[in-house]
């Protein structure tokens, strides 16, 4: 209910109050008032009626009396006035008149009892209030009654009643409750009218102060609630005015630090400026929690995973494909295709893998969307059941150059949502960019750390890293590792003769040769100077012998040019394998060393197996 209402309906309450309490309180004092006066007339005129007759007896002019009552019940007011005898008198003095010998119940228990009854009766004409009195034998009086009546003192000798109209009396109380009402509903009237007028500014500034809040709920704050009054309620106006101001150019300027963070437009005039700051804040977050999570990451796989699954979890996107920017080179590689680490190019030309300028986001460095240009980039290359498929690409800067690129492939009908996604989206990627930066660098690092430099092996150091996930998946596939351990046939010779640089060439070539004669998926380390590592997941006893020949003949024949002379050496290939010869991997290599020496001892340039009894025999290990 409205404030207003309520005041009116607090009137309305008030004033029926006051006139009923008011008009029945007057009434029954009225009432009580107009009793107790009619009694006291009442007894006035009896008294009057007694003298009167008294002496009418004592002039022996009582014949005369009934005139005398008729003219008495003459006067204005009375309605009757009529004296009954008591059965003493009239043995006295005979019945005297008819009427005075008449008696209703009351004058006989008004004579028997000698006390006075009054009574309020209700008659045709009107109320009428009724007093029946006893005329009591006295000495005393100023007549003696004693003096004509046989009686006894305080005997009582007749009753006398007087009945009065009330309806003046009645018409009095009516006018005064009238006016009184009357009088009451001016005054509420006023009251109603001064209420009103003192809460209007109340009710008004009460109304600006809920449309204004709504408009705050929807987003704009903007406030200019009139002063009304000087009061308190003045007071709130200017008060909520300057809040929501203060609210106001706060959230502004954290509106625009967002969008600035975004990179994004302003939020608009329309737009609800805390809900949309406060989703903004929200995407914020999220990244930083993202950037949180990656940082703790151990590798760069791990963080295109965790990208992999934020695209698809927090945007809905499950086509897309991240290619990594080969360092130092114009070449592209698929990391991460439709959530699926390693698997082929699927959304473009494949061209772009070996000629990374083609990639039109690689070669910008600016996000390339078919979404607002349509067919924007040549190389995107949809599946034929996926034609109207667009792109999104987005590239990733690290120290100031494209790094990787994510491409987001979607559907027409998700461009709208995917445009709305892409500030946050960046963000995300703005986050990553330095973390992914620091990982590749880790990992540059890491690989110059494990290569030889000389000859672009794996080194001893990779080994060691490396042997724990070796013998652990060797020993999960219930396979078989073969170790070759190799070491160049009087080699320091080579560096005696021809110099260091010489020796340094046929070490290259033979880096060389030994990779030729090995699968991609084998190991050939450096394992020391001249000497050598390889180990074979897949080719054990014979065919690791075969491999180990092969090898030995490709040294013998292989030749280094040096100026003014050709180098042709030979080598000695011990083998072991893991975890038939030993059931540690260390071992295992430690074995395949003592069958090199084995055969560097039985002639060299051969290949000789590990059997236990060269363990025993040879005391130096
Ligand atoms: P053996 O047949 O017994 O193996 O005779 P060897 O002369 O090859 O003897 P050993 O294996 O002990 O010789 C190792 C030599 O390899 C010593 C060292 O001068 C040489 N060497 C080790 N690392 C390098 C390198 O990086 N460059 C060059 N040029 N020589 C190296
Ligand atoms: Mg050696
Ligand atoms: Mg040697």
């Amino acid at each position: 209910m409205k404030l207003g209402t309520k005041v009116t309906a607090f009137s309305i309450v008030m004033t029926v109050s006051m006139i009923v309490i008011i008009v029945v309180v007057s009434f029954l004092s009225f009432r009580q008032f107009t009793i107790s006066t009619e009694r006291e007339h009442i007894a006035s005129i009896a008294e009057i009626v007694g003298i009167s007759l008294s002496e009418s007896m004592l002039h022996n002019s009582v014949e005369n009396r009934n005139d005398f009552l008729a003219h008495l019940a003459s006067v204005e007011g009375l309605r009757t006035a009529r004296v009954v005898r008591a059965d003493s008198v009239s043995k006295q003095f005979g019945n005297g008149l008819k009427i005075e010998q008449f008696s209703d119940g009351i004058d006989a228990r008004v004579m028997r009892d000698g006390r006075p009854y009054y009574e309020l009766m209700e008659e045709r004409d009107g109320l009428v209030f009724r007093g029946t009195l006893p005329y009591v034998a006295t000495r005393s009086g100023h007549i003696n009654c004693l003096q004509c009546h046989n009686a006894a003192e305080g005997t009582v000798l007749g009753a006398i009643t007087i009945s009065m109209s009330m309806s003046e009396m009645l018409r009095s109380a009516y006018v005064t409750s009238a006016v009184m009402v009357l009088a009451i509903v001016f005054f509420m009237l006023v009251m109603l009218w001064f209420l009103r007028r003192l809460v209007k500014p109340v009710i008004t500034t009460a109304q600006d102060v809920q449309e204004t809040v709504e408009r705050a709920i929807q987003g704009d704050f903007h406030a200019n609630i009139e002063r009304r009054t000087d009061d308190e309620i003045g007071q709130v106006a200017v008060d909520l005015n300057s809040l929501l101001k203060f609210i106001q150019n706060g959230l502004t300027t954290i509106s625009q630090d967002v969008a600035q963070l975004l990179q994004q437009t302003p939020v608009h005039e329309h737009e609800n400026l805390l809900n949309s700051t406060i989703s903004r804040v929200a995407g914020l977050i999220d990244a930083a929690h993202f950037k949180q999570a990656i940082e703790e990451d151990e590798t760069k796989p791990e963080i295109y995973r965790r990208l992999s699954m934020v695209l698809q979890e927090r945007f809905g996107i499950n086509h897309f494909s991240i290619y990594e920017i080969v360092a130092g080179s114009n070449q592209m590689t698929p990391l991460m295709v439709d959530g699926e680490a390693g698997a082929p190019c699927r959304w473009c030309d494949p061209q772009i893998l070996v000629h990374a300028e083609s990639c039109r986001a690689r070669r910008t460095g600016h996000i390339i969307s078919s979404i607002d240009s349509p067919s924007i980039c040549y190389a995107f290359r949809p599946a034929n059941d996926a034609q109207d498929r667009l792109h999104v690409c987005l590239p990733i800067i690290q120290s100031g150059a494209v790094g990787s690129v994510l491409q987001l492939v979607v559907d027409k009908d998700d461009a709208g949502r995917v445009n709305d996604f892409l500030p946050y989206l960046n963000v995300y990627l703005r986050e990553a960019a330095p973390v992914i930066e620091a990982k590749r660098l880790m990992d540059t690092l890491r690989a110059s750390n494990l290569t030889d430099a000389m000859t672009g092996l794996h080194n001893r150091r990779f080994l060691e890293e490396f042997a724990e996930t070796l013998v652990t998946s060797t020993q999960r596939r219930k396979s078989q590792l073969s170790i070759l351990m190799l070491d160049l046939d009087y080699f320091k010779m080579v560096n005696d003769t021809y110099g260091h640089d010489a020796g340094d060439m046929v070490l290259k070539a033979l880096a060389k040769t030994m990779q030729a004669s090995v699968r991609a998926s084998d190991l050939v380390i450096r394992y020391g100077g001249e000497e050598f590592l390889i180990i074979m997941q897949d080719a054990t006893g014979e065919a690791a012998d075969a491999v180990a020949e092969k090898i030995r003949v490709a040294v013998e024949s292989m030749k280094v040019q040096l100026v003014g002379a050709v180098l042709q050496k030979t080598i000695s290939i011990g083998i072991a394998e893991f975890p038939l010869d030993s059931d540690t991997f260390w071992q295992a290599v430690k074995y395949a060393d003592v069958a090199m020496y084995n055969a560097k001892e039985s002639g060299r340039n051969r290949v000789v197996r590990f059997r236990a009894e060269m363990w025993k025999d040879d005391v130096k290990y």
